[in-house]
């Protein structure tokens, strides 16, 4: 029910390496995501939205933050592996609603 708080304090430290080492691409269809500091001028927000890496953990525990658990995706890679589990509300489909 609390599965907000699920996530470990250092988890934006284990997020940023995730995409460090992905190189800012989607680890699924290789798209090359937005950097932290890259200019966003004459992008539009949709197009940001889309260009936005997020690590996800593949076996939906987001306690379980072991390297080969975390994968660096692209939105709608994103989405789509958890469209394949509707029912199971995790916090990383909270954090995609925030985008
Ligand atoms: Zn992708
Ligand atoms: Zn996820």
């Amino acid at each position: 029910m609390t599965s907000r708080f699920r996530y470990p304090k250092n988890w934006n430290e284990i997020a940023l390496k995730v995409k460090q080492e992905a190189n800012w691409c989607c680890q699924t269809c290789g798209l090359k995501c937005i950097e932290p500091g890259q200019s966003t001028k004459g992008i539009n927000s949709s197009e940001i939205a889309k260009h936005r890496l997020s690590v996800h953990h593949q076996n939906y525990t987001p306690e379980d933050n072991r390297p080969q658990n975390l994968i660096a995706l692209c939105a709608a890679c994103h989405l789509a592996k958890h469209q394949r589990r509707r029912g199971s509300i995790t916090p990383d489909q909270l954090e995609l609603k925030l985008i």
